[in-house]
């Protein structure tokens, strides 16, 4: 089979705040110079590394906010944070939990570090992607999937060098426990030190990695350390991943979705006109109400 050749390995482009609670590398769509669709259907994503927060009564976090016609998907890895939205959900989502939001036709939501993990302060690391619907689900209703670790679909590697925590798609037979508009794989790898895995990923898949936790060899030739997010040619679709200390790997692969984006601010649309009906909307207050 043919190989998933590398296009780039690219470090953490400098952080930005989310709010005060944040500090995020965006490595798309703004971080580099990269077409919006590069890695469509994943729009956005915006990586805090680990960083320790101190401890503080009042939570860290960004402020009531809209989102129209995408889903976001965060992934904690360290620390936990507290939403709530328009519709009277709230949660927390927990060190190694993932929550699929599905804004569809809009929300307005907060996302606030825990209070407990503010009291306490300490390391912090998060992932949140932005995912496109295709047109017909961007006016979906909004719903969540709280996704827990033990939830997750388990690949173990037999020899005890770690396994996949499968969150969306399959990986060897196993499911993840996500719903998707399109067809989608996101998985967690814990690689141990010298251990090995192979990745089929289809063809046409846009796909990357991010390394979350230690360094890896990817293909035999180029290292990926913490931190750094590698983009994979559409030309193949073998991956072969090797870690040279334990490791934590994101992968992010999916079926384009070949359509317009019209996008501004919290709004993910197919058209202009469509962004102007988003802002008429959350004027006219149907979006619901949510205090900070
Ligand atoms: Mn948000």
């Amino acid at each position: 089979m043919a190989t998933k050749t590398i296009q780039e390995i690219l470090p953490p482009p400098p952080p930005h705040m989310v709010g005060d609670g944040f500090r995020v590398h965006n490595f798309f769509p703004g971080g580099y110079d990269m077409d919006q669709k590069r890695m469509s259907p994943f729009f956005l994503l915006d990586y805090n590394s680990k960083i320790d927060f101190s401890a503080r009564e009042t939570p860290r976090g960004v402020g009531v906010h809209p989102h129209r016609g995408f889903e976001t998907v965060t992934i904690a890895y360290k620390g936990k944070v507290a939403h709530h939205d328009s519709y009277g959900h709230s949660g927390v989502i927990g060190e190694g939990d993932v929550q699929w939001m599905t804004a569809g036709s809009g929300v307005l939501h907060k996302e606030y570090h825990d209070e407990t993990y503010s009291k306490e302060g300490g390391p912090f690391q998060m992932v949140q992607l932005w995912v496109n619907l295709p047109a017909k689900d961007k006016m979906t209703e909004p719903k969540y999937q709280a996704i827990t670790a033990m939830q997750m679909g388990k690949y173990e590697i037999l020899d005890a060098g770690g396994g996949v925590d499968v969150i969306a798609g399959e990986f060897n037979s196993v499911k993840g426990p996500a719903t998707t508009f399109s067809p989608i794989e996101v998985y967690n790898i814990r690689l141990k030190k010298n251990k090995s895995i192979t990745l089929n990923l289809p063809e046409n898949y846009n796909t990357a990695l991010l390394v979350i936790e230690g360094e890896v060899q990817v293909n035999g030739s180029g290292t990926a350390p913490a931190d750094n997010f590698v983009l994979f040619n559409n030309d193949g679709t073998e991956i072969s991943l090797s870690a040279s200390d334990d490791s934590i790997i994101l992968v992010l692969s999916g079926l384009p979705i070949d359509e317009p984006i019209a996008a501004y601010g919290p709004f993910l649309m197919n058209t202009h006109e469509e962004l102007q009906q988003a802002y008429d909307d959350l004027r006219k207050g149907k979006f619901g109400q949510l205090e900070d």
